[in-house]
């Protein structure tokens, strides 16, 4: 269990030591190797491009995000990294927050489609506490975004809490529902294992927008007319996938605590949402400590 600071608040963690993860990405196809390393306390996430001259330091943020189909990317002065969404969902979920993520490629690893990986390093790399609290924000009032077909709504709420639900004709696939309080337990068990979906009608047509150029069934879940292709993993593995991007796109507002649902959502929606949230976000109660009047 997390020890607390001397006001009772739990501390802010950093890894215990560096840890590499390489691999390929899933829309550009090209290898990657990914260092993440320790930082100090307050210095919060981020990206470092260091295949580039100099290397450019991307705060996650969502002021910095890059418009991208069909991933979540972030960049500075045009320089991006992209598909970052699972492995800051990973950090959001395990409670890590401070980490300077340095990336030589232009899109993180997608690895086998899911964050187990991400996981996988975090447990080699280990977890240490420091000093100072931890700066978790809340909202101040509920907000959504979207329209009748599809939106996202972010409530106060005394910790993350999110909904997803997965509402699709497609023949082979039904409705799927999944919600969860994120903890690093329930995050490892029902979210993690969840991989990318790829649907097969579409392949072809965003392979030739050069999306997707990296994807095989080793790192996506194909979802083809008559249903997945050898089965999903874990049930409602398609909602589980898509609160696992939920997770890594509010991972742009910093850590968190809200109660947040997702009908039919997406990267775009989500962004927006948090995009709206910085309106009504209290800033960091380890700085602030507002965090009163939240159940
Ligand atoms: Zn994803």
């Amino acid at each position: 269990m997390a020890s607390t600071a001397s006001d009772g608040r739990p501390r802010q963690r950093t890894l215990a030591s560096a840890v590499t993860v390489q691999g390929i990405g899933l829309h550009t196809g090209i290898p990657a190797e990914v260092r993440l390393s320790p930082a100090p306390e307050d210095h919060g996430w981020t990206l470092v491009r260091t295949d580039v001259e100099p290397p450019a330091v991307i705060p996650v943020s969502v002021r910095h995000r890059v418009e991208t189909p069909r991933c979540t990317a972030l960049g500075l002065r045009g320089v991006t990294v992209m598909t970052v969404e699972h492995l800051l969902a990973t950090l959001m979920a395990l409670g890590v927050d401070n980490v300077r993520v340095e990336v030589r490629g232009p899109e993180l690893p997608i690895l086998d489609g899911s964050a187990a990986g991400w996981v996988e390093a975090l447990d080699r790399a280990g977890l240490v506490e420091q000093a100072a609290p931890r700066r978790l924000r809340r909202l101040s009032r509920s907000i959504w975004v979207g329209d009748a077909d599809r939106f996202a709504a972010a409530m106060p709420w005394r910790d993350l809490r999110v909904s997803f639900a997965f509402i699709s004709d497609h023949p082979g696939l039904g409705d799927q529902f999944a919600e969860l309080t994120v903890t690093p337990e329930t995050f490892r068990r029902e979210i993690a294992p969840a991989r990318t979906v790829a649907f097969a009608a579409e392949v072809g047509r965003l392979r030739a927008q050069g999306v997707g150029l990296g994807g095989s069934l080793d790192n996506v879940l194909l979802v083809a007319d008559d249903g997945p292709v050898g089965g999903f993993r874990l049930a409602d593995e398609v909602a589980r996938h898509k609160l696992l991007d939920l997770i890594g796109d509010l991972a742009l507002a910093g850590p968190l605590a809200a109660r947040v649902v997702a009908v039919r959502g997406n990267h775009a929606l989500t962004a927006r949402l948090v995009e709206a949230m910085e309106q009504v976000l209290e800033g960091t109660e380890g700085k602030e400590g507002t965090d009163a009047g939240h159940r």
